[in-house]
């Protein structure tokens, strides 16, 4: 029987790289009563509904403290790129959402990103393609361990492809819209599913979905779980609809594990995503920051859209 599955399937880690520096433990000592009081502006996740993410895979969240405790996989000096590989020849709309994702990226993740030749589909074997409603589908378990692990850069603090087609990770599924492997630093989402090409879905409708999901995944990357404790962009998704109702924004809890990798103190990173935000239109977004900023620094407090 084949049906659709999951949103994004994750194999976690069982070993880990870097453990938690003395330096870092204290970072994030000091960060945490900023991200406490965050908390009134986030709300908490409901009892999910039949359907949902959570309703299908109970799961344990991973709270700020969970994550310190976890050993992480993090970048580090000199593992401090994310690597973009497109899979198919970006052309048309493809060609500035690849942009601006790593633009996105780059700013989200305050680390540079680099955008690589993208492959051809053809290297892809006849036994990792197959063909559906959607096209050409890619086997998303060959892509992860025959295409990127092999071309993993040294300095890759990970390595992404994004697929224009449509992808599936092994018997009994229908689809996935991506994979990702913690452990090896691999991921892989497809943007087949999010209206590039259907001119009736606006480009920034079509730029929010990708950016939203290179986020997520690449969260996933460096060890964050599925957040269950407020509605955060670290949500797990069972479908396209769920995941639209998630923020682009994380949780204080979320946020915390941010700001770790990162490297940057937490008012730089509201503000440059508030200003990248409002840069893309995202207003719902921006004004979050803005009212973000506002709370945790009132001195500078600016006029809410909202
Ligand atoms: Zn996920
Ligand atoms: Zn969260």
């Amino acid at each position: 029987m084949s049906f659709t599955k999951s949103f994004l399937m994750m194999s976690f880690i069982t070993t880990v790289a870097f453990g938690i520096s003395n330096e870092k433990r204290e970072f994030a000592r000091e960060l945490m009563p900023s991200l406490k009081k965050l908390v009134p502006l986030h709300k908490r996740m409901e009892t999910p509904r039949r359907g949902e993410w959570l309703a299908e895979h109970p799961e344990e969240g991973q709270t700020f403290k969970e994550y310190l405790n976890c050993n992480p996989v993090l970048p580090t000096k000199t593992r401090d790129k994310i690597y973009l590989l497109p899979i198919g020849k970006l052309e048309g709309r493809y060609n500035k959402l690849v942009s601006d994702t790593s633009t996105y990226l780059r700013m989200f993740y305050n680390l540079e990103t680099k955008l690589l030749k993208s492959i051809s589909p053809s290297l892809i074997p006849k036994k990792a393609r197959r063909e559906n409603s959607y096209g050409t589908q890619l086997l998303s378990t060959y892509i992860l361990n025959d295409i990127l692990v092999p071309r993993l850069p040294d300095d890759a603090a990970c390595i992404i492809a994004l697929s224009k087609y449509d992808l599936w990770p092994g018997k009994d599924w229908n689809f996935v819209f991506g994979q990702a492997n913690t452990r090896k630093r691999v991921g892989v989402w497809s943007l087949k599913r999010f209206g590039v090409d259907d001119k009736n879905v606006d480009y920034k409708t079509v730029l929010k979905r990708t950016v939203k999901t290179a986020a997520h995944e690449i969260g996933h990357m460096f060890t964050m779980r599925h957040c269950k404790a407020f509605e955060c962009l670290m949500n797990g998704s069972n479908s396209l609809y769920e995941s639209e109702g998630r923020p682009l924004y994380m949780c204080p809890h979320c946020l915390g594990k941010l700001m770790l990798l990162t490297n940057r103190n937490l008012k730089m990173h509201l503000q440059f995503m508030q200003m990248h935000t409002k840069t893309l239109k995202f207003e719902t977004t921006s004004d979050f920051y803005k009212r973000s900023l506002n709370l945790l620094f009132p001195e500078k407090a600016v006029p809410s859209s909202l």
